[in-house]
């Protein structure tokens, strides 16, 4: 594409992102919280109609359960390469607004301020489709769509996408694609654009010991044994001071990176003074100890956290009490390889192996890790497209420390996935006042559209 035609790409896609804040800001009026199955039905009709006005032939998919998924399709316009189809991915579900207080202005109102616009949904995810849908527009208007479009967007992301799988099982020659452009992205405080070639895995575990049918006095301590003590001796064989995880099996599954992943994972900027700052981080990391590289941590290698424990008294002033039981919540953030499952079996091995048969453990529910090929020419195709369209460095993260539905995506469709969206590093997706930066809205918008025209000249 001649410089001249990519400038007038440039000026269609201004125009259509500019046009399109009405129909985003009808969007955003939904309350289509999945977790309170508010306004399913009537964002479904939404989101269908959209896909219609730009000429996508639409299919709502129901016959599963849960939550409708929304299939599009747009074959490539005249003189576009009708042999190759790119599918984005997006949800039309959003989290609650909770806690309603802490918002400045109404959660499911779009308020823009300064260039900001504000409301539940916006950078998470229903901003990201209004500015794929824009770029596709612009396309239609000038040089005709390069390629096919599907999509597939469901509303069940926020609470776990549980029904996805059954969904993409059943449909996957109906969403056979060649590559995927995922959910969500920002631009970092530095206005990097972050694309993410994967995401991590997660499995959440409940730790459960039990002494006695009621608390006790604490005077039979003396002969009764305490389950908050079991809960923590169990604890503490499972992960060192070094914070080596010492669960026998733990890191059995795990693919091994090979150099050229090490290379982009050590490409990666981490901000060590920004994280102390935001967070007010009181001790050294723990990679520090350990000789490791930040980023080798936070992208190739496994969690083990506690995130709460619960037992006896915890209230003010002092009660004497032996507790009749203690509870653990535990996440492990997963790579690629690892499962929510092999990890229980471990874990009850574990248990028994070292005297705490009576401590018992479920799994509550976990995701697998995905990480594209990384040397898939997808992945720089995006990238080179992104920085082209912000006019700022874009950093390839291998994978992201969030979780998704990407493993079933590929199990199915087999295809590499890249995810970049609307957000900025003040999006506060999940938190109130979410927001997105117009600027950002439009360059995303730009992005997809110089995406999908050299995706179909490849
Ligand atoms: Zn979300």
């Amino acid at each position: 594409m001649s410089n001249n035609m990519r400038e007038q790409l440039k000026h269609a896609v201004h125009d259509q992102a500019n046009q399109s804040l009405e129909l985003l800001y009808h969007y955003l009026r939904l309350p289509s919280v999945s977790a309170q199955h508010r306004a399913i039905p009537e964002t479904v009709a939404f989101v269908s109609d959209l896909l219609n006005g730009i000429g996508a032939e639409v299919k709502v998919l129901d016959d599963l359960g849960g939550n409708p998924v929304i299939y599009g399709f747009l074959p490539a316009g005249d003189g576009g390469n009708t042999a190759k189809t790119l599918l984005f991915y997006d949800h039309y579900d959003v989290q609650p607004p909770d806690p309603l207080d802490e918002w400045d202005t109404e959660p499911f109102e779009a308020t823009l301020k300064e260039g900001i616009l504000y409301a539940r949904g916006t950078a998470d995810n229903k901003g990201t489709l209004m500015q794929r849908i824009a770029a596709i527009k612009a396309l239609e208007e000038t040089s005709g769509l390069p390629c096919n479009v599907k999509f597939l967007i469901e509303g069940e992301e926020e609470i776990g996408s549980p029904n996805l799988p059954v969904y993409l099982k059943k449909y996957a020659e109906l969403f056979q694609s060649d590559a995927c452009i995922w959910e969500f992205g920002s631009t970092d405080a530095k206005e990097r654009v972050q694309l993410y070639a994967g995401i991590k895995g997660s499995a959440y575990y409940e730790f459960h010991a039990k002494s006695a049918a009621i608390d006790l006095h604490s005077s039979l301590a003396a002969v009764v044994d305490n389950p908050a003590w079991r809960l923590v001796q169990a604890l503490s064989s499972m992960k060192n001071q070094n914070n080596d995880i010492t669960v026998e099996g733990f890191y059995d599954e795990i693919e091994a990176p090979d150099e050229a992943l090490i290379k982009l994972v050590r490409a990666i900027p981490f901000e060590e003074e920004a994280l102390r700052d935001t967070y007010k981080l009181t001790r050294p990391l723990i990679t520090a100890a350990r000789g490791e590289v930040p980023q080798d941590a936070l992208m190739l290698a496994p969690t083990f956290t506690i995130c709460g424990m619960v037992s006896g008294y915890t209230g003010e002033g002092a009660k004497t009490v032996l507790p009749k039981e203690a509870k653990v919540k535990i996440d492990c953030r997963m790579v690629p390889g690892q499962t929510g499952e092999h990890l229980l079996a471990c874990f009850k091995r574990h248990l028994a192996r070292h005297g705490f048969s009576d401590i018992t453990v479920d799994l509550i529910e976990s995701q697998r890790a995905y990480r594209s090929d990384i040397h898939d020419p997808f992945l720089n195709l995006v990238k080179k497209t992104a920085e082209e369209a912000y006019e700022h460095e874009a950093i390839m993260y291998p994978n992201s420390a969030g979780t998704g539905p990407m493993y079933a995506f590929n199990e199915y469709l087999h295809l590499p996935i890249v995810s970049t969206g609307v957000g900025w590093v003040q999006s506060k997706a999940h938190a109130p006042n979410e927001s997105i930066r117009m600027n950002d809205y439009v360059n995303g918008s730009v992005h997809m559209a110089y995406l999908l025209t050299d995706f179909a000249a490849e």
